[in-house]
């Protein structure tokens, strides 16, 4: 158990290539952090400076109060769990499990008592005696978090654990992940580019793009306030819509407009953009597809139908409007039916002034929020499509990777792998 503390954290490898930079954050002791953005904007380095597996190139690192910017990996009293975390194939479950506390010397008694502990957690306790040929992807994964939780680390480590698996098993080892952070009390920082992991998991989640914060908040509040353009695409499926659209003041109030529709903003919303004192101006505007509403009425934005996907329980209808394509997801209840729309049938939608969020042109801030978390990199661009990893599970455990090459390097007895 330790709280964290990253300040003004810059990593440049090879004197070249700038991996992170300007990184703070205050960790509280138990939290879930969750670090997600894209492939390459500075998560694993972030992780890995962290676990002091990489140098800091400027700032401080504070674990538990001390600060560890030269402390080797292993007096770190950190444990790590990898994508590829190779098992000794030829141990059981439980001797991989038990092998690092062997090394140590524990007593035979203790080692025993911890191993169950960990597999009494990890559900694996029927597995202990088979070796790794015979799991699954899942049941090897939670092998390798079972070798991390008998060292009680004070700050638990998880880069991509999960995507090496299929989606189905990811799901469902996303709820061990939160039921085993209820029972092994201590930190966590959990690196993924998945959006969906980084939404369940974390008490707050920390954005990254291009070596840079984006945004830090809870999963509610990235959601519902994101902090510019590019956290507003990374963050929800199906992605936010953004539009060309203008910001109009009129005295105290403020509308937007958007294909001939005009519409007020909340009284909430218009707190904030009269505190900032923000004046009428083209904006993009981002409207999540399940606050997009089919309508009748003549005051509406006028969209036609490319296609509708029935999803069980809503239909995303995928529509173009305004020169663009836009989503608009219809939840239907449960003893409706509905039949797709035909591609061209011509529809209407509306939204609320709740729903829509406002950014700016150039630089993609949100206009509520025009001090928020530096942004440097988030000029207008959108995110990329969410990553989906369905690569099959190594059938054979790897060889000496880099991943357990650093394992060792934190404590964990790989040299002789
Ligand atoms: P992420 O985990 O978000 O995918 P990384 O932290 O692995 O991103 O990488 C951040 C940036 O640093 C990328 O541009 C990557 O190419 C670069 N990078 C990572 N590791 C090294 C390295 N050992 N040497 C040089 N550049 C690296």
């Amino acid at each position: 158990m330790a709280d964290l503390s990253l300040r003004n954290v810059k990593k440049i490898y090879d004197n070249t290539v700038v991996a992170v930079q300007a990184f703070n954050l205050e960790i509280a002791d138990k939290e879930f952090i969750v670090l997600v953005g894209p492939s390459g904007c500075g998560k694993s380095t972030t992780l890995r400076m962290v676990a002091g597996l990489e140098d800091i190139t400027e700032g401080e690192i504070y674990i538990g109060g001390r600060k560890v910017n030269t402390v080797p990996p292993k007096d770190r009293d950190i444990a790590m769990v990898f994508q590829n975390y190779a098992l000794y194939p030829h141990m059981t479950v439980y001797d991989n499990i038990a092998y690092g506390l062997k090394l140590r010397k524990f007593p035979k008694r203790v080692i025993d008592q911890k191993v169950r502990e960990a597999a009494e957690i990890l559900d694996i306790t029927e597995l202990l005696g088979r070796k790794p040929k015979a799991l699954s992807g899942g049941q090897r994964q939670r092998v390798a978090i079972g070798r991390a939780i008998v060292r009680e680390p004070q700050v638990f480590l998880m880069d991509e654990p999960l995507s090496n698996l299929d989606a189905k098993l990811r799901n469902q080892m996303r709820s061990e992940i939160i039921k085993l952070r209820q029972k092994v009390n201590t930190t966590f920082i959990y690196v993924t580019h998945d959006q969906t992991e980084a939404m369940t998991l974390g008490d707050r989640i920390v954005i990254m793009k291009e070596g840079f914060v984006q945004q830090v908040g809870t999963p509610q509040e990235v959601f519902h306030h994101p902090a510019n353009l590019f956290v507003a695409g990374f963050i929800g499926t199906p992605q936010m819509n953004i539009f060309d659209a203008q910001l109009i003041r009129d005295g105290e109030r403020y509308f937007v407009e958007l294909g001939g529709l005009r519409v007020e903003l909340s009284a909430e919303k218009t707190a904030r953009l009269l505190a900032g004192d923000v004046a009428s101006q083209p904006v993009k505007l981002g409207l999540r597809p399940e606050h997009l509403t089919l309508t009748d009425r003549d005051e509406a934005v006028f969209a036609a139908v490319d296609v509708s996907e029935m999803m069980g329980s809503a239909v995303h209808i995928h529509v173009s409007a305004c020169g663009q394509d836009v989503v608009i997801v219809v939840p239907l209840s449960e003893e409706e039916e509905t039949e797709n729309l035909p591609m061209g049938l011509p529809v209407r939608f509306t939204f609320r002034g709740s729903a829509a969020h406002v950014f700016d042109a150039e630089t993609g801030q949100n206009l509520e929020y025009p001090r928020a978390e530096p942004s440097q990199a988030s000029a207008v661009e959108e995110a990329p499509p969410a990553e989906d990893s369905q690569d099959a599970f190594p059938e054979e455990p790897e060889e000496m990777t880099e991943e357990a090459l650093a394992a060792a390097k934190l404590g964990d007895p790989f040299e002789d792998y």
